[in-house]
């Protein structure tokens, strides 16, 4: 992309697309279209139309989705069904009806079938029966791969799709219910920490295994991928390790200087019971993820320190 080019960032208040946009902006991009919610709701066709009439966007990163971690999944299929799949077809058609140059969706790495073989290449794409707790939001993603896809085929536009695996950093959702597991232990072992608590609970048994990419790593890749890949396949974006959820709380333990213990409660979920991306394809192509898990938690500990935590 030259770095005049007209780049609109959907969701640019999330965790992913805030990550685009400081990384556009750090390689010294100077047209970066934002909109708030308020400003745009994206489940808005017309409203949508009328943004890209009027703004004319030549490049767009779909990172505006409902999103949240087990729990809220579970508890609002609706919205991560309907939501999303609004969001999609608003976009991914206007981007088509503007004459946008290249669009890159992104999905995750929960639209794998539930039993994979791991690591998950982008093959396995459905081969398989869906995990039950976020298969509303996992169908909203794939519908939205293949309409990218169909845009693809129909009239040659240049439209992507990357899978990014479990993501994490600063501008995460740190509410108790609503987030994924590694922000929600960071808070939790944080409080644990303060009000000295003798355990953190932790959902499910700790068994789980996840991969977990500082979503810094995440930007790089996209603005990688809007300039070197144009296929069909969905591209994976993730480390290539993964972690216990078990060995996780113990790695935050460690980060955030909490001495007690992890309290297992089998009542709540445990999801997939893994779920490790096949990177292999990113890394033919040259890129690959650079910050270790230890340091990016590190840092995301700081930004919580200094951004989430109730102010006395
Ligand atoms: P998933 O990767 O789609 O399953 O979503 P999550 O990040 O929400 O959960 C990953 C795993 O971490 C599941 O096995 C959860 O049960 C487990 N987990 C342990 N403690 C927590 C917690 O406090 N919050 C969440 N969201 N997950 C937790």
């Amino acid at each position: 992309m030259p770095l005049d080019a007209r780049i609109y960032v959907a969701g640019h208040r999330g965790l992913v697309g805030s990550a685009i946009v400081r990384a556009l902006k750090h390689r010294g991009y100077r047209n970066i279209l934002t909109r708030t919610r308020q400003e745009l709701d994206l489940t808005d066709r017309r409203a949508v139309d009328a943004f890209f009439a009027a703004q004319r966007p030549e490049y767009i990163y779909v990172a505006a989705a409902r999103v949240g971690g087990i729990w809220a999944n579970n508890t609002y299929p609706v919205d991560f069904l309907q939501t999303n799949l609004e969001i999609e077809l608003n976009v991914i058609r206007a981007a088509h009806d503007h004459q946008v140059k290249k669009l890159l969706f992104l999905g995750s790495s929960c639209i794998y079938p539930r039993v994979a073989p791991q690591p998950i290449k982008e093959e396995y794409l459905l081969t398989g029966l869906l995990e039950p707790t976020n298969q509303p939001y996992a169908i909203a993603k794939i519908a939205g791969i293949e309409l990218v896809n169909a845009y693809r085929r129909q009239y040659g536009d240049r439209f992507i799709s990357a899978m990014p695996t479990n993501l994490y950093g600063p501008g995460d959702n740190f509410d108790l219910e609503t987030s994924h597991v590694l922000a929600a232990l960071l808070r939790k072992t944080h409080e644990a920490k303060v009000s000295g608590s003798p355990a953190v609970e932790v959902w499910g048994t700790g068994e789980p295994r996840r991969e977990f990419l500082h979503v810094d790593d995440l930007a790089e890749a996209c603005l990688f991928l809007m300039d070197r890949y144009d296929d069909a396949i969905p591209i994976n974006v993730g480390v290539g390790e993964d972690v216990s959820i078990r060995e996780l709380a113990e790695l935050i333990g460690r980060v955030v200087g909490y001495q007690g213990d992890l309290a297992f409660d089998a009542t709540k979920p445990d999801g997939m019971p893994r779920k490790l991306l096949d990177v292999s394809r990113i890394h033919r192509l040259g890129w690959r993820a650079r910050i270790p898990l230890e340091e990016g938690i590190r840092h995301t500990y700081q930004w919580f320190l200094a951004n989430a935590t109730a102010r006395p």
